[in-house]
């Protein structure tokens, strides 16, 4: 019988979860998806000290803006509830003992700072200090101590770890549904702390592995850094018994950086002008703040679609995927070995496609909140309106006021360059004119001002370019917008005699 699919995103609460973390939850819900499984969110934060207040309620936000669902966990609930390690504790220490009992793990005395002068001796000497198989015998454990000083210690509260007992020189075998296999000599490993008395919390590898266990999870995706941890997962579900229930393991790529080497970092966002964060940011602790894509207005359709294509591909020349195209699409088979390098014009690339896509009626929805924060009221379908017709030029949400805000405020400043170039010669007078020919039309639709307006120009043998320029002067104030009766069709006769009215007014020509 095939096993039922749970696979878990496990972010820890550390601060703002990076567009890597996006990535992993995306192909565990992806993946979870297309098997008819369940996706699980488990806040892992058994850290105390990495703690960042905040950070677990961006989390929670920003699967929810990138519509990744949750089905069990944190926020959920479920049947493995609590799903915030922090309050699972009473369980750890029970799996850590376990292990001690079964001569897996041992308990370790060294204060920090026994541990920091023998790091320093090691050094001096040229070596590197690990905490390991050739050491241990000689340092303050359980293995060393006599059982009954061993009870007293803890007895008397003195602070101690639980360590894992890496074996020596044994050649762990693994198998990674991306990588295939990988095997490892346990003498390149040290003895990773499982449980501390200070705080009576387990750490990442412990809670890990028996939260993985107890939640029944089949499949670990996750990043690659985690790799080198899995022989260490490996043996500890050898260690606890669980061999035959293990999930099965795969390990992402890393993003890399826009220039191809390294991890892509904060930073590179910074300094190239590109979130790596999916939300707006700001620390509590530093008050320092960091660019979202959704604040930066890009979709989180558009948004996910270039997650799922950094580190995998569909085997097709096929580009843009919603959601349900995926789920259907997707397999651990096509996700690369190797890092996927981050490019930040690809994501507005994306974003310009879903923007050009959209309906007047969703680009409406879109539109007004951007329309109400500068002052103007419209009615959906003018926001609609005056968003469609300038979709094509803009990237990003936030293009669209720059490239619209003329339908809605009458120009009061005219670009120099322009108004040097037209505002002059004949063309004030021919402007009077055309004012006296819009003033004569009835029907002021887009085809029938084109068409009476043209005529004239033709009739009077006026030039073309320089008429239509002047009057984009008057009613835009500049060289930029669409075609010239589209303004004139959406700001409607009234307010294009004003705005004509008003250059005359304000600006003397040049000549
Ligand atoms: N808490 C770990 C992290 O923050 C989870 C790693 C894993 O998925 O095993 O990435």
């Amino acid at each position: 019988m095939t096993r039922p699919v749970r696979v878990r995103f496990a972010p820890s609460p550390t601060g703002p979860l990076h567009i890597g973390g996006v990535r992993t939850a995306l192909y565990n819900f992806l993946f979870a998806r297309q098997r008819g499984g369940k996706m699980i969110l488990r806040i892992e934060d058994t850290d105390s000290q990495r703690f960042v207040p905040g950070a677990e309620e961006y989390i929670l936000e920003s699967l929810k803006w990138c519509g990744i669902e949750i089905d069990e966990g944190v926020g959920v609930g479920g049947p493995h509830a609590p799903y915030r390690q922090s309050e699972r504790r009473e369980i750890y220490l029970k799996y850590a003992t376990q292990l001690v009992e079964a001569g897996w793990a041992y308990y370790a005395f060294d204060s920090a700072e026994e541990l920091d002068a023998l790091r320093k001796q090691y050094e001096a000497e040229g070596k590197t200090f690990a905490y390991n198989y050739e050491v241990r015998s000689e340092l303050a454990t359980s293995l060393k101590l006599p059982k009954e000083e061993v009870e007293e210690r803890i007895a008397r509260g003195d602070q101690w770890v639980i360590r894992f007992k890496m074996p020596e020189n044994e050649m762990v075998k693994m198998h990674d549904l991306i990588r295939g296999d990988v095997e490892m000599n346990t003498s390149t490993l040290d003895d990773k702390v499982l449980y501390k008395s200070a705080d009576q919390l387990p750490t990442y590898h412990l809670a890990n592995i028996v939260d993985d266990h107890l939640m029944e999870i089949s499949h670990v995706i996750r990043g690659e850094e985690w790799l080198p941890s899995l022989p260490l997962h490996y043996l500890l579900y050898r260690a606890f018994g669980w061999t035959d229930s293990q999930p099965e393991f795969a390990h992402l790529p890393l993003l890399l950086k826009p220039t191809g080497g390294g991890k892509l970092s904060k930073r590179d966002g910074d300094k190239m002008g590109f979130p790596v964060f999916p939300l707006f940011w700001k620390s509590p602790s530093t008050g320092e703040t960091a660019h979202g894509y959704r604040e930066d207005g890009y979709f989180p359709e558009a948004f996910i679609n270039m997650l799922a294509l950094l580190g995998w591909n569909p085997g097709t020349e096929q580009e843009l995927f919603t959601m349900p195209e995926l789920i259907e699409a997707f397999s651990l088979d096509r996700v690369s070995k190797s890092g996927a390098r981050f490019q930040p014009d690809k994501a507005k690339w994306f974003n310009a496609q879903y923007l050009h896509r959209k309906s007047a009626e969703e680009l409406a929805v879109i539109y007004q909140p951007i329309l109400k924060a500068h002052g103007i009221e419209a009615t959906d379908e003018v926001a609609g309106k005056a968003a469609s017709i300038m979709k094509e030029r803009a990237t990003l949400i936030g293009d669209l006021w720059e490239l619209t805000s003329f339908f809605f405020v009458a120009p009061t400043e005219y670009e120099e360059k322009q108004a040097k170039k037209y505002w002059k010669g004949d063309n004030p007078r021919i402007l009077k004119e055309v004012r006296e020919v819009l003033a004569s039309i009835d029907d002021f639709s887009l085809e029938n001002t084109e068409k009476i307006v043209h005529d004239w120009i033709q009739e009077k043998g006026y030039g073309m370019g320089q008429v239509m320029n002047t009057l984009r002067l008057a009613l835009v104030g500049a060289g930029k917008g669409p075609g010239m009766y589209d303004v004139t069709a959406f700001i409607g006769k009234e307010e294009c005699l004003k705005r004509i009215d008003h250059l005359f007014a304000t600006l003397t020509p040049a000549e």
